[in-house]
């Protein structure tokens, strides 16, 4: 088991240490475990990001001393929003030698940018609302895979979660299809990686995507699939991968992907070292 998409202290949400996520993942004989702290652009400064990311990177490189021959510790970032500010995406490119960079869309600027969906009022949104809403967060989505440097789309459908799986809006996804399928085309071409995002699989079977756009990317030409926990708490490590390993192989993918040096390689070739 290996989720690639971990929250530690250094994330404004995260509530375990770098050391407490690796010692819990080899304590659930975990073959592997990324760190991908966010990297929100539009608060950069408000969360200190620079100063946290340098800092999980320092525990990182720790954590790989001390137990890398236990497990596959792999370092890596939640990049959002980042066609707003390649600069400062730079900065925390420079830290050190990452293994993967996640991009993914929290907030969308047009309704401002302190409204991350998940803290809106979307029961009370209209249809048309939501729709508007999607248009922006899909064209950022877009944005953000012809001109960014990512390894994996996070949670490609990420507002649906608040829109249909939680708050039961019933909205038409489909009248997204084509934007979608435009941003997928470009994910498979490029040789990247999408992630099916496992957060609420065990208690509500959320998969963000489900099979409907996984099978989207395979007919477009993907191949590499990451499965990520989105844990924020050590305990929540492995959430839901063992239903994103079954998902994937009903849809006919081959394996599931981890990011080093970014580069993919498929999970069930990686040795478990705690065996
Ligand atoms: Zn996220
Ligand atoms: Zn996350």
């Amino acid at each position: 088991m290996l989720s690639l998409h971990n929250h530690t202290i250094y994330s404004h949400d995260g509530n375990s240490t770098v050391e407490e996520i690796v010692k819990s993942a080899i304590s659930q004989n975990m073959k592997g475990v990324g760190l991908s702290d966010h990297i929100d652009m539009l608060l950069f400064e408000e969360r200190h990001i620079l100063e946290n990311a340098k800092k999980c990177y320092n525990d990182f490189l720790k954590a790989k001393e001390k137990y890398g021959n236990k497990i596959k510790i792999l370092m890596g970032a939640e990049m959002g929003e980042e066609i707003f500010e390649p600069e400062k995406a730079q900065k925390i490119r420079d830290i050190g030698e990452f293994d993967f960079f996640l991009a993914s869309c929290h907030f969308v600027k047009s309704f401002g940018y302190e409204y991350d969906v998940c803290y809106a009022d979307v029961p009370m949104w209209s249809h048309q609302k939501i729709n508007r809403y999607l248009v922006d967060y899909f064209d950022i989505l877009l944005a953000t895979v012809k001109e960014t440097d990512f390894d994996v789309l996070s949670h490609l459908d990420y507002p649906l979660r608040y829109a249909n799986a939680i708050y039961k809006k019933d909205y038409d996804t489909t009248l997204h299809d084509s934007a979608i399928k435009e941003i997928l085309t470009i994910i498979a071409k490029k040789g990247k990686a999408i992630e099916v995002n496992t957060k609420n699989a065990d208690d509500m079977n959320i998969f963000l995507p489900d099979a409907y756009y996984l099978n989207m990317f395979k007919d477009v030409g993907g191949k590499y699939v990451t499965l990520g926990s989105d844990a924020h708490y050590a305990n929540r490590l492995s959430v839901g991968i063992e239903k994103g390993k079954k998902l994937l192989k009903d849809c006919g993918f081959d394996d599931y992907y981890y990011f080093e040096k970014r580069k993919p390689y498929p999970v069930s070739k990686l040795k478990n070292k705690t065996e």
